[in-house]
C-alpha cells in the first residue's frame, strides 16, 4: 500500500500542502495549503456543502470567529476539562501523552482513566523514559486550548476555538429567528480550529490548527422524523458495535432503518448522517473495505452525549477517526443558557417550549484530504509515473491546456482557448517541455484531461482530449469543450 511518505513527498513536491514557516524551521503541526492543495481543498468543500447543505432546504450556513472569550468555554466545560494527561522525563524533561502511551506499551486500554489511575500504571509496569530511561512524573492534565488575550491591557482571557461548533450554539437564537426557521433546523459551518496536540503527528493527521466542516442539527426528541430519511432508511452502513468491541467481534452491516429501530442508534437524524457520510467517501474513492462506524465506548463518551459514532478510515498506519458523530443532546443549548442568562429555548407549534437536541456530524478536513490522496493515489509502472485518480468534482483543475508546439500560431491559439474555459473553471496551461512530460506532470496531481492544440485545431478548430485514467484521446470541437466538462462535473 501507497504509504505516508509518499502522500507526504507528493504534497511538498507538488505544492499541495507543506508545513508552516517552513525556511524557519517550521511549527509543529502547522500547515499551509500551496497552489494545488488550495483548489482541491475548496473543491471539497464545495463538494461537500451540495452532499450535505445545499441539498437539504433546513440548513443554513455561518461563518463565526476564531476567537473566542472566556465565557463561552467555560460554559461549553472546555476550560474544565478539554483536557489530555501528561506525563514528562524526569531526567530528559521529554513529555508524551500518558494514556497514548501507556496504550502502546502495554496494550492496555486506559480511556477514561484517572491522572491517580494512570501514574499507578506507570509504576506497576515500570515504564520509563524512552528517550533516556529517567523515571517519568506523576501524570497531571494539560488543558489543549491555545490561550490568548483580547486588547492591550491583557484582562480579556480569550481562547483560539478548539472546535467550530460553539460559535453556532452561541449564535443560535439569532440564526434561528433570523432564518424564520422551525425544527428541524440545521446549522453547518466550515473553519479552523486550533488545539495545542501534546505531540502532533503523522504529517497532517495530528496538527494543532486544522479545518473542521461541521453541522449542527437541532431537532426536537419527541420527533425525530423527517421526509428524506425515507430515502436511506434502507441502506447499509457497516457498524462496529459496542457489544462487538467488548467481544472482538466483527463489525456489522446493517440497514439504517433496522438499527434505528433496535435503539443501536439513538434517532433518525444520526442514521441519516451515518448513511450519506458513508455513500459521501465511497464516492470520493475511498473503498467500503476502508469505511466502518464505531459506536464509542461508555469510557469515551462525554457524560452528556445520547451515542457517539465515529466514522473511521483504514489509513497505512491503522484505522483512525475521520468524522465524529456526537448526538450532543440539549448539553450545548442548556449550558449556554444558564452561563449566560438568555433563554434559548424554541417554541413549537404545539405550544411546547423546548431546547431542541442536536445531531452532530464533524469532519476533519485534513485526515479526509489525507485519505482521498491515499486511495487514489496510482503506483503505475507501465505509465512510467504515479498519477491521482481523483474525482473530477474535486480535482485542482478539471484540465489542462497544451499547445503541441510553440510556434506557428499554435500557442497563440491554446491561450485563447486557456483564457475562454478560465472564465468558467480552474485549467492549467502548460507549454513546457515535452507533451509527454506534461501529461506526466498533470497525471501526478490528478488533473483529468488534456487539451491539446495542433496543427490540425488551426484547420478546422477542433482539439483532442486526453483521458486522464484511460489515456485515450477524442476530437472534439472546440465549441463543444465546455459541455463536455460539464458533463464530467457530475460525479
Ligand atoms: P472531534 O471534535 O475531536 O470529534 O474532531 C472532529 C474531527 O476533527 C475528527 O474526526 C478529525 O477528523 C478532526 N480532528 C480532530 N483533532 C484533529 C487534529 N489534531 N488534527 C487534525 N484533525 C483533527
Amino acid at each position: 500500500m501507497v504509504k505516508l511518505e509518499d502522500i507526504q513527498r507528493l504534497c511538498l513536491t507538488r505544492g499541495i500542502i507543506y508545513p508552516t514557516a517552513e525556511i524557519y524551521g517550521g511549527l509543529s503541526g502547522t500547515f499551509d495549503y500551496g497552489p494545488v492543495g488550495v483548489l482541491i481543498k475548496r473543491k471539497f468543500i464545495e463538494y461537500w456543502r451540495d452532499f450535505f447543505v445545499k441539498s437539504m432546504d433546513c440548513i443554513v450556513e455561518v461563518d463565526g470567529a476564531t476567537i473566542l472569550p472566556e465565557k463561552v468555554l467555560i460554559a461549553s466545560g472546555h476550560v474544565e476539562s478539554f483536557v489530555d494527561p501528561i506525563t514528562q522525563c524526569e531526567k530528559c524533561k521529554s513529555i508524551y501523552r500518558a494514556d497514548n502511551f501507556i496504550e502502546e506499551r502495554t496494550g492496555k486500554f486506559v480511556e477514561g482513566k484517572s491522572t491517580k489511575e494512570l501514574t499507578e500504571i506507570i509504576v506497576q509496569e515500570k515504564l520509563s523514559c524512552p528517550n533516556c530511561k529517567g523515571k517519568l512524573s506523576e501524570v497531571k492534565m494539560f488543558n489543549l486550548m491555545f490561550k490568548t488575550f483580547a486588547g492591550p491591557t491583557g484582562e480579556q482571557i480569550a481562547y483560539l476555538r478548539p472546535e467550530s461548533a460553539q460559535n453556532i450554539f452561541t449564535s443560535f437564537e439569532r440564526v434561528f429567528r433570523s432564518s424564520r426557521a422551525k425544527l428541524p433546523f440545521g446549522i453547518a459551518q466550515h473553519g479552523h480550529a486550533f488545539r495545542n496536540e501534546i505531540s502532533a503527528r503523522q504529517f497532517v493527521i495530528r496538527s494543532r490548527e486544522f479545518n473542521q466542516i461541521e453541522i449542527e442539527m437541532f431537532f426536537d426528541p419527541e420527533n425525530d422524523d423527517f421526509e428524506e430519511f425515507q430515502s436511506i432508511a434502507n441502506k447499509e452502513i457497516i457498524l462496529v458495535t459496542r457489544e462487538a468491541q467488548l467481544k472482538k467481534t466483527d463489525a456489522v452491516r446493517i440497514k439504517i432503518k433496522d438499527a434505528v429501530n433496535k435503539k443501536i442508534i439513538p434517532n433518525k437524524w444520526m442514521g441519516f448522517f451515518l448513511a450519506k457520510e458513508f455513500e459521501f467517501f465511497k464516492s470520493l474513492g475511498i473503498p467500503e473495505s476502508a469505511l466502518r462506524f464505531r459506536h464509542m465506548l461508555p469510557e469515551e463518551t462525554p457524560h452528556y452525549s445520547g451515542g457517539n459514532f465515529d466514522l473511521e478510515i483504514k489509513f497505512d498506519f491503522g484505522w483512525k477517526e475521520t468524522v465524529g458523530n456526537a448526538y450532543r443532546t440539549d448539553h450545548d443549548l442548556k449550558n449556554h443558557s444558564k452561563f449566560s442568562g438568555e433563554d434559548l429555548a424554541v417554541s413549537l407549534p404545539d405550544g411546547r417550549k423546548i431546547l431542541p437536541h442536536v445531531v452532530e456530524p464533524s469532519f476533519g478536513l485534513e485526515r479526509i484530504l489525507y485519505a482521498i490522496l491515499l486511495y487514489n493515489f496510482v503506483e503505475d509502472k507501465e505509465r512510467g509515473w504515479n498519477w491521482l485518480r481523483l474525482p473530477p468534482k474535486i480535482a485542482p483543475y478539471i484540465a489542462g491546456v497544451y499547445p503541441l508546439v510553440n510556434k506557428d500560431g499554435i500557442n497563440e491559439k491554446a491561450k485563447e482557448i486557456f483564457k475562454t474555459l478560465k472564465k468558467n473553471f480552474d485549467v492549467l496551461f502548460d507549454d513546457a517541455g515535452s507533451i509527454g512530460k506534461r501529461y506526466a506532470r498533470a497525471d501526478e496531481i490528478g488533473i483529468p484531461f488534456g487539451i491539446t492544440i495542433d496543427y490540425q485545431t488551426l484547420e478546422d478548430d477542433t482539439v483532442t482530449i486526453r483521458d486522464r485514467d484511460s489515456t485515450k484521446q477524442e476530437r472534439i470541437k472546440i465549441s463543444e469543450i465546455e459541455s463536455f466538462i460539464k458533463n464530467k462535473l457530475i460525479l
